[in-house]
């Protein structure tokens, strides 16, 4: 019986340039972002301008954390207590915690059978809730047709946030993801395209959101020492009314991530071919269902996602528990109880007047979910491949 050794949460190791940086950083003593020599620019600085400059967009501001960047984003946009916000019902836990983190609620908008999210009922609860901001999940690096996205935000006037922590390399129409939304937010947390362990940036094209963003950030009174930033007036007033929730990028991090993003769109290409390779096994068995992706849907595929259309829960159980046993980690979205980074939306219990959404309770009930580490050969996944279609033909 065929089976699997290598584990699905190995990620490769930081480049060697990143550790020499790294590591003089640490000589410096100088790992605070503002901590810098006259004239010199920090790790920090140089990271934003230069995913600002991947992105091709003006301005970048490094943080924490993707789920802190969510945040800021939520406030930076204007949102109060009280104020609603649609999202997935099927993404990630920080989603829904960084809304409830701004005081807002969350709508939940169903997942469609392409686990994006559903633009019928988008459409719907746009018009129904009133609501005026939209967070959008590219979750598990699924692009939903962005065209039709910015028809309706243009539509219904809604103010869109894009949580691309799937999405970084990826594109729709050769439009990067991440640069269709007014603030788009990004992870560099282990298991995303870029690790530094923890951390995230948040961009946008206006100058008064991102003004506000890097004071949210916890830029003091330095707010004018960032380079890929509006100019100082966009400060004037923003300066005084903003609140410091500290949550800054350090240069140690920005040391380990620069030589990442140099690399990315190289490693991106093999996730490509090791997505390829187990999309290609898995879409020749019968009971496995693949949903095609669009031809615009530039996608970088670090995860794969399958259903068991035909499969009761006790059976899916059993599949997962079959091919653990084997050694190859495959997850489940439709658990009733929430494990590892799995969770469906009403496990987050304290969202007050939880809606009942049993078409992305279906979709969930069916769906598995996969780690594809670059840490794994394309022999591996073909063997990974093998041994999930033998699981599921039982
Ligand atoms: C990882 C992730 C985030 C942000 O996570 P952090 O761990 O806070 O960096 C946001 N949304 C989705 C869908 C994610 O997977």
């Amino acid at each position: 019986m065929k089976s699997f050794t290598k584990s699905f949460t190995q990620q490769e190791s930081v480049p060697e340039a990143g550790i020499d940086a790294a590591i003089e950083v640490m000589r410096s003593g100088r790992l605070h972002r503002y901590n810098t020599l006259p004239e010199e620019l920090s790790e920090t600085d140089y990271l934003e301008l230069e995913f600002a400059e991947y992105m091709g967009v003006p301005y970048c501001l490094a943080c924490s954390s993707g789920g802190y960047a969510l945040h800021i984003a939520m406030r930076a946009a204007g949102i109060s207590s009280g104020d609603k916000v649609l999202c997935n019902a099927f993404t990630l836990a920080p989603v829904p915690g960084a809304i409830h983190n701004s005081g807002a609620i969350p709508i939940l908008v169903d997942a469609a059978e392409d686990y994006c999210i559903d633009l019928d009922d988008l459409e719907a609860k746009a018009a129904s809730s009133g609501a005026r901001y939209l967070m959008l999940s590219h979750m598990r690096g699924h692009i939903v047709d962005m065209d039709r996205i910015m028809a309706i935000c243009d539509r219904h006037q809604l103010f869109l946030i894009e949580d691309c922590a799937h999405t970084m390399g990826a594109s729709w129409k050769g439009k990067k993801s991440g640069t269709f939304g007014d603030i788009a937010c990004f992870s560099t947390q282990t298991y995303k395209h870029i690790n530094s362990g923890e951390g995230g940036f948040l961009i946008s094209p206006h100058d008064d959101v991102m003004a506000r963003a890097i004071i949210y950030s916890g830029s003091y009174m330095l707010f004018d020492r960032h380079q890929a930033a509006p100019a100082k007036p966009a400060f004037d007033h923003i300066r005084y009314e903003t609140p410091n929730y500290s949550g800054r990028m350090d240069n140690l991090r920005a040391a380990i991530l620069r030589p990442q993003l140099k690399d990315i769109d190289n490693q991106c290409r093999r996730w490509n071919k090791r997505y390829q390779i187990l999309e290609n096994i898995l879409k020749q068995c019968e009971y496995i269902n693949i949903p095609k992706r669009p031809d615009a849907e530039q996608f970088v595929a670090s995860s794969i996602q399958f259903s068991l259309p035909s499969f009761s829960r006790k059976k899916i159980i059993s599949v997962v528990e079959e091919c653990q046993k084997r050694g190859v980690m495959v997850k489940w979205f439709g658990d009733d109880e929430p494990r590892d980074y799995t969770s469906r939306y009403d496990s987050w219990r304290y969202i007050e007047q939880m809606p009942n959404l049993p078409k992305t309770e279906r979709v969930l009930s069916i769906l598995l979910d996969m780690r594809i580490p670059l840490t794994f050969s394309e022999e591996d996944c073909l063997l990974i491949g093998e041994i999930i279609v033998e699981v599921v033909q039982g």
